[in-house]
């Protein structure tokens, strides 16, 4: 089988100012098919997004001798996010108890008449919610990975080129301060968010998602003290017509948000709603962040084309109910990453769509069920109870007057003018 050689302006790629320090080496080669050996070096592969899916998938990249690169676009920054995790995450993704801010172990719902239901009472002594802050969480993760390997390029990725041939690489296409820089790569992992480009630039369609609006409200100490150990889940038709609002606690703050699928441009009234309920517990607090990002609400009919996958939010894997998917992008991240490294053995063989679809793609499909918030046994779909969910939800999408309309995709406009 042919082994091709591609400098990179033998590959009929528009000529860019080369990044120094990731010129590709003149004699990089690609061989024809997947599974076939490389040679002179190891397989390499471009993680875009640096949040919990990306650094999980970078980890596991570089842990299994594929070289890896790990674009974030803002490593300082924070993922608008509630930041409540489960307990099987922490020993499954070994996250340091000091990075916890609060473990809540009373979790109300309110209804909007204060009926009040403390979930929380079912917990087991051990048994508690993490909260934390996403940029604690996201820059250790990230450290970890750099710490196992992982080239870190604090970098807005602009572009993904994909190939016309299946020998060629990947091209990305990356600005550091205001400078365009490319690097060829053989595979590429997309867990760049809700509004990956990555997606957009494979062709894997779009999904529907739910907005979140999110305020860090910085509360005085006695008011703070109220929620310790407490989370409040708040619902009715004055703070979301189809989620929930809520009220997470953080170490000095506490983050306030809803979320809704059918009326977005509404959002703001939600926020005022949960705003007006929570009034007495948060007065005198200081507003210290505002943000807002879309949510999927289901995977991407497209997860995994040529040598690029999609992982977390990228994919669309958060749970529709809860809006949860810290857990799920960490862990496909990692599964993904896995995968990779199982297919090139190593990094020492190429690989290819067919290896990403077994390795990655069923294996995820087919363990995806979920027991329980606080332990995500995951098991085998069971078919009558998929049905009645379906049923269910085609259901409430009739009383919704959802059913017709076109898929909705988030308008990030619409998201500019919120924040
Ligand atoms: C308001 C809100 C509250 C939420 N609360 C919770 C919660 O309490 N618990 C929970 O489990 N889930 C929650 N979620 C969902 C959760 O935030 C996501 O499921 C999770 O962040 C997905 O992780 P990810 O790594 O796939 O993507 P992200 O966390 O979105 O990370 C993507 C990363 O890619 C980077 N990036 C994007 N594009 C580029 C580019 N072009 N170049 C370079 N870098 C790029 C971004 O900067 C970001 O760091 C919430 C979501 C929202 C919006």
């Amino acid at each position: 089988m042919a082994v091709i050689t591609h400098p990179l302006h033998s590959l009929n790629i528009p000529f860019k100012a080369p990044n120094p320090r990731f010129t590709p080496q003149p004699k990089l080669t690609i061989s024809a098919t997947s599974n076939k050996h490389i040679s002179g070096r190891k397989l390499t592969a471009a993680v875009i997004g640096g949040g919990p899916a990306g650094s999980s998938a970078a980890e596991a990249l570089a842990s299994g001798g594929v070289e890896t690169y790990l674009f974030e676009r803002s490593p300082s920054g924070a993922k608008p996010c509630g930041g409540a995790i489960p307990l099987c995450m922490l020993e499954e993704f070994s996250i340091p108890p000091d990075l916890i801010d609060r473990k809540v172990t009373h979790m109300k719902i309110i209804s909007p008449s204060n009926l009040t239901v403390d979930f929380g009472k079912t917990l087991k002594s051990h048994e508690y919610i993490s909260m934390l802050r996403r940029e604690v969480l996201d820059s250790y993760l990230r450290s970890r990975a750099e710490s196992k390997g992982v080239t870190l390029v604090k970098a807005l990725v602009t572009n993904l080129d994909v190939p016309n041939h299946p020998n060629q690489p990947y091209i990305i296409n990356y600005t550091v301060n205001n400078r365009m820089k490319y690097l060829p790569v053989d595979v590429v992992v997309g867990a760049d968010g809700a509004n990956s480009r990555v997606a957009k630039a494979i062709g894997a369609g779009d999904y529907a998602c739910a907005i979140a609006f999110q305020e860090r409200i910085k509360l005085p100490d006695d008011k703070m003290e109220y929620y310790e150990n407490l989370a409040e889940m708040y619902v009715g038709n004055d703070v979301s017509p189809d989620f929930y609002a809520w009220v997470f606690p953080k170490c000095d703050h506490v983050a306030v948000g809803t979320g809704t699928v059918c009326s977005k441009q509404y959002i703001k009234q939600y926020q005022q709603g949960v705003r007006s309920r929570v009034h007495p517990k948060i007065a005198g607090g200081k507003v210290i962040k505002v943000e807002a990002h879309p949510i999927p609400e289901h995977p991407r009919p497209v997860r995994v084309r040529g040598r690029v996958a999609l992982v977390g939010d990228a994919a669309g894997y958060v749970t529709k109910c809860s809006g949860e998917g810290i857990y799920f992008a960490a862990k496909s991240g990692r599964m993904c990453g896995e995968a990779i490294v199982k297919a090139s053995e190593g990094g020492h063989r190429m690989i290819g769509e067919s290896d990403l679809k077994r390795e990655y793609l069923k294996q995820w499909d087919s363990k995806m069920t979920f027991e329980s918030y606080l332990y995500k046994k995951l098991a085998k779909g069971n078919g009558w109870e998929d049905f009645k969910m379906v049923s269910n939800t085609v259901g409430s999408l009739i009383r919704c007057k959802l059913v017709g309309k076109g898929m909705e995709t988030f308008d990030p406009n619409v998201l500019a003018k919120l924040v």
